[in-house]
C-alpha cells in the first residue's frame, strides 16, 4: 500500500488488531503484570511500567504521524521532558528559549541549580545572542514554536542546521501544533515531544505526554530511561488519548477555521489594540509560518486597550470561553497570562517580554464560531464602555 495519509494513521491506530475476539477498537490492557510462557520464557510484555500493549499502540500511531522511528508515551508532558534530559550530564549545556513553557522553565532552572546540567537561556530570534550561545556548543538545543502566549516562531531548520554542526541534540516541543501542522523531525530535529494533555487528547480529560525520535536507537534509549526513572504513561490514559487522536486532524481543521475568523474579528474591534496570530500577513514571521507549518494553529493572543481593569471586565463578561489554564480542548478557553500562567514573573520583566497586563490568550474551541464571535463582541463592547 502507498504511504498512508495522516488522517488514516490517526483514525486507524490499533484498529482491528484483536486476534482473540476480533474487537474493532483495541481493548485496554490494564494488567500490571504478564505471565511468563514457561520457565525462563518471557513474553513481549512482563511488567506495565516497562511495557504495555495499549501504550505501544498509541506510541506507534504518534511515531507514524511525526514520521519518526520510535515513540515513548509518558505520564505527563513534563515527564516526557524529565525523560529527555536524562541524556544530559553535569558538564553538558542545555540551551533553551527565553519564552519556553513555564513548567519546562521551572524544571530546567531548578535542576540546573542542583548541578544536573548547565543552563543557557536565550532569545533564539536574536541572531547575535544566539550565535554567542552556540559558541559554547550546547549538548542539547531546545525549541518551542510557536511560543506561548505571544505566538513567536523559531526557524527549526535553520537552528537545527547550526546545532547539528557540532553534534547537539535538537529537541522540539511540538505541543501547540501537533504533527498535523508541523513535523519537526523532517526539519532536522532529533526528538519531538508533546504534552498530549492538549490537542492530541483534545478533550481536557487526560494528562499525558509523548516523545518521538528520528533515530530508532535513541528512542530505545529513551524508552529504557522512561522505565528506569518511572515516567511511563498509564494504559487508561493511553487509551483515552488514542481515542482523542483519532479525530485530531478533523478537530484541528475546525479549530483553525474558527481561530482565523476570530482573529479577523478581534483585529477589527476598537477595544483590541493588537492581535498576535501567525496567519496575518502583518505577523513578523508570517512567511516562516507558511513554510514551516501546515496551518496557523488555533491559539492566539491579543492586547486589550486599557490596562488590568479592562482584562478583568473582559473575563467577567465573557460566557463561552472558560477562564482556565491549558489549551487544545474542544471547549474554548481564555487565559490572562499576567495573573495566571506568567504570574510568577516580575511585572517589569513580564512587560519587557511583551506580556502586558491586558494581554489575553485564547484557545479557540469547536463551538459554533458565530456564537464565539458574538460572545467576544459583547464582552469587548463592555471593555470599550469602561474606558
Ligand atoms: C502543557 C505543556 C507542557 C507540559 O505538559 P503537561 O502535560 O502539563 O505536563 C509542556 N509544553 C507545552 C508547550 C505545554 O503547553
Amino acid at each position: 500500500m502507498s504511504k498512508l495519509g495522516q488522517q488514516t494513521i490517526a483514525v486507524r491506530g490499533g484498529i482491528d488488531t484483536d486476534t482473540q475476539h476480533g474487537a474493532v477498537v483495541p481493548p485496554i490492557y490494564l494488567s500490571s503484570n504478564y505471565t511468563f510462557k514457561s520457565y525462563d520464557q518471557p513474553r513481549e510484555y512482563d511488567y506495565a511500567r516497562r511495557g504495555n500493549p495499549t501504550r505501544s499502540q498509541f506510541a506507534q500511531a504518534l511515531a507514524e504521524l511525526e514520521e519518526g522511528a520510535f515513540g515513548v508515551i509518558t505520564s505527563t508532558g513534563l515527564s516526557a521532558i524529565t525523560t529527555i534530559i536524562q541524556l544530559l550530564s553535569p558538564q553538558d549545556t542545555l540551551l533553551i528559549p527565553h519564552d519556553c513553557y513555564g513548567g519546562s522553565y521551572r524544571m530546567f532552572d531548578h535542576l540546573a541549580r542542583r548541578g544536573l546540567f548547565k543552563l543557557q537561556v536565550v532569545d533564539q530570534n536574536d541572531e547575535d545572542a544566539l550565535s554567542a550561545a552556540l559558541t559554547h556548543q550546547p549538548k542539547m538545543v531546545w525549541i518551542e514554536t510557536p511560543s506561548n502566549p505571544l505566538l513567536r516562531l523559531v526557524d527549526i531548520k535553520s537552528l537545527a542546521t547550526k546545532a547539528k554542526s557540532f553534534g547537539a541534540y535538537v529537541v522540539v516541543d511540538n505541543t501547540f501544533l501537533t504533527p498535523i501542522l508541523q513535523q519537526p523531525l523532517k526539519l532536522g530535529a532529533d526528538i519531538v515531544l508533546h504534552s498530549c494533555t492538549k490537542y492530541i487528547n483534545g478533550h481536557s480529560d487526560v494528562v499525558a505526554g509523548a516523545i518521538i525520535t528520528k533515530d530508532h536507537q535513541l528512542g530505545v534509549d529513551l524508552d529504557w530511561w522512561a522505565n528506569c526513572i518511572g515516567t511511563t504513561g498509564s494504559a487508561f490514559d493511553s487509551y483515552m488519548a488514542m481515542r482523542g487522536l483519532r479525530t485530531l486532524p478533523v478537530r484541528l481543521r475546525q479549530h483553525q477555521e474558527s481561530a482565523a475568523k476570530i482573529a479577523e474579528f478581534l483585529q477589527s474591534h476598537p477595544a483590541v489594540e493588537k492581535v498576535n496570530y501567525p496567519g496575518f500577513d502583518s505577523h513578523p514571521q508570517h512567511a516562516l509560518a507558511l513554510s514551516q507549518q501546515a496551518g496557523f494553529g488555533a491559539m492566539l493572543s491579543f492586547d486589550l486597550v486599557g490596562d488590568i481593569e479592562q482584562s478583568q471586565i473582559f473575563v467577567q463578561e465573557i460566557k463561552l470561553f472558560c477562564l482556565a489554564e491549558s489549551l487544545g480542548g474542544v471547549e474554548s478557553l481564555v487565559a490572562h497570562p499576567a495573573t495566571m500562567t506568567h504570574a510568577g514573573m516580575e511585572e517589569s520583566a513580564r512587560i519587557t517580554a511583551g506580556i502586558s497586563n491586558s494581554l489575553m490568550r485564547l484557545s479557540v474551541g469547536l463551538e459554533s464560531v458565530e456564537d464565539l464571535v458574538s460572545d467576544l463582541s459583547q464582552s469587548l463592547d463592555a471593555v470599550l464602555a469602561s474606558i
